[in-house]
Order: C-alpha cells, then sequence, then structure tokens
C-alpha cells in the first residue's frame, strides 16, 4: 500500500547556492490556500501530483539512482553495493570511482567501471517514459538527473541536465577525441583487455562522467540551479537527498510545491507538500 503524505506549503527557503528565482515565483498565499483545497480532495498521491503538474506553469524533475533501479541498474552506493566491492576489489566504491585510482590504477577503474557501471542492455522504465511524454506534452521543461546511464535520452527526453555525465560520451584524455561507449567495450582497444586507449594517439579513453574528486561541470550545475529556482514545481524521486550537489540544489527552490517520490525519508520530507512512499515508475506513470 503506498503511503501518502499532504503537508501545506511551508514558508520561505533559503537557498544554499545560485541565483533568485523570479519575484513572481514567490508565494501568493491566496492562490495557494485555493490550490491546496482543490488538491487535498484528490484520494491517490499519483492522482494528487497528476492535479499539481497540471495546474503548475512550470515543473521540473530531479531523480537519482532510485529512478534507474527499475531498469536493473543497481544503485552501486546501497549497502550491497558496498559490500561487494569491497569483498571483490578491496576497495569501497567512492575509491574505485575517484580520480586518483582512474590516474594510479586505470586497470583497477576499468575493471570496477565495465562490470558495475555500464549496462548497455538496460532500457528506459515507466519513469523516463512517463517523464519523456510530460515533455512532449509541455508540461516538463527539465530533467535533471545524477544517474549516468543515459535512460532519459533513450526514452525520448530532451532537455536533460546530467549532473554527472554519462556513460555514453568518452574521451580521449590526450587529443581530446571522442568515442562510443561500444568503443571503449571492445577489447582488442584495450591495453591488457581492459583500459581503453586512442586510436589516434594512444591516450587513455576515459567516460565523460565526473569521478570522486573531480569537480561537476559548472555550465550544468548553473543550468540545474537555475532550472531549479525558476519553477514553481519540483518533483524530486529516487534519490536520498544526502549526498552534493543534490542537496545544494534543492537549497535553489522557491516555487510553490515540492513533491518528493522516495521510498525512504529525506533530509527535504519536512519541505514537501507532498510525499509518496512508492515505486517512482508507478507513481510517473499514473500522473501522466
Ligand atoms: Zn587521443
Amino acid at each position: 500500500m503506498a503511503a501518502v503524505a499532504y503537508r501545506h506549503p511551508g514558508r520561505a527557503h533559503r537557498r544554499l547556492i545560485m541565483p533568485h528565482g523570479p519575484e513572481n515565483n514567490k508565494p501568493n498565499e491566496d492562490k495557494q490556500r485555493e490550490e491546496r483545497a482543490g488538491v487535498t480532495e484528490i484520494a491517490s498521491g499519483a492522482e494528487q501530483l497528476k492535479c499539481l503538474i497540471r495546474q503548475s506553469k512550470s515543473t521540473v524533475f530531479f531523480g537519482g539512482a532510485g529512478v534507474s533501479t527499475e531498469s536493473g541498474i543497481p544503485d552501486f552506493r546501497s549497502p550491497a553495493g558496498l559490500y561487494a566491492a569491497k569483498r571483490i576489489y578491496g576497495h569501497t566504491p567512492e575509491e574505485l570511482l575517484s580520480h586518483s585510482v582512474f590516474v594510479r590504477e586505470p586497470e583497477l577503474f576499468f575493471r570496477y567501471y565495465k562490470k558495475n557501471l555500464i549496462a548497455e542492455e538496460a532500457k528506459p522504465n515507466a519513469a523516463h517514459i512517463a517523464l519523456a511524454s510530460l515533455e512532449r506534452q509541455g508540461l516538463l521543461s527539465t530533467v535533471i538527473t545524477q544517474n549516468i546511464d543515459g535512460l532519459h535520452r533513450a526514452a525520448g527526453s530532451k532537455n536533460v541536465l546530467e549532473l554527472h555525465g554519462s556513460n555514453w560520451r568518452q574521451y580521449c584524455v590526450q587529443c581530446g577525441a571522442s568515442y562510443s561507449l561500444h568503443y571503449i567495450l571492445d577489447e582488442t582497444h584495450c591495453k591488457e583487455g581492459v583500459v581503453p586507449v586512442c586510436e589516434k594517439c594512444g591516450g587513455i579513453v576515459r567516460p565523460d562522467v565526473v569521478l570522486y574528486g573531480e569537480r561537476l561541470q559548472d555550465a550544468v550545475i548553473h543550468a540545474a540551479a537555475k532550472a531549479i529556482a525558476c519553477t514553481q514545481l519540483l518533483i524530486v524521486g529516487g534519490t536520498s537527498l544526502r549526498v552534493y550537489p543534490a542537496a545544494g540544489l534543492l537549497g535553489c527552490f522557491e516555487g510553490r510545491h515540492l513533491v518528493l517520490i522516495n521510498q525512504s525519508e529525506t533530509p527535504a520530507d519536512a519541505r514537501a507538500q507532498l510525499i509518496i512512499r512508492d515505486a517512482i515508475g508507478k507513481v510517473l506513470a499514473n500522473a501522466v
């Protein structure tokens, strides 16, 4: 049984990073009262969400690893992922996916990365498909994701901000040449069958993803912060909101409605107007 909680919109939020939202995004008490009255009569969380999406002038979705688990992509930061990494590789996922391990021990990095972060066969799930549909209907402006699997684009979403980059883009660290994911998976392009090498200059070819110890791209993080600062409705799903940059980005939100779709509690629960503890694919599919 899905758990649904409805909360009244909170008071003004403090920004932690990034620009102010436009003045006209400031809450209007009368309008909010009217909207609340209409929204609370509706029974299920997905129905409430559907109603909010249709009432809102602008909507942004911000998602984490939980959006992809229904596509069979495990969260490498989960307790099971952590345990497996320590047992098989002798390190935590954060260490294995760090800039320093990539530089010092590229073989170890690529062994872990190829086995645990690439899911070539994974298909978009109901959540990705619903979000792409909302964008096509003009009801969703932006998808911001912490995932690197490219499944939002595969589902047809166009305006996607990939905070941590994408597996589907690879580049040579020496000459900058671009490569496909297929290139690095082809062992004939790899040193010892593992570390991919540029066919032009012999440099290492790496994923265009942000490793631990590396900075997020300024342009992407600024665009994400701006989208969140300017939207009326923010739907957050499949993320615990406990790690950077998620927590900071949420601090930019000054809109009317924050909706959380997550199986467990998050630090933002007290600020949310609607919390849905249910499978994200099912909820979003019912909200389209
Ligand atoms: Zn090169």
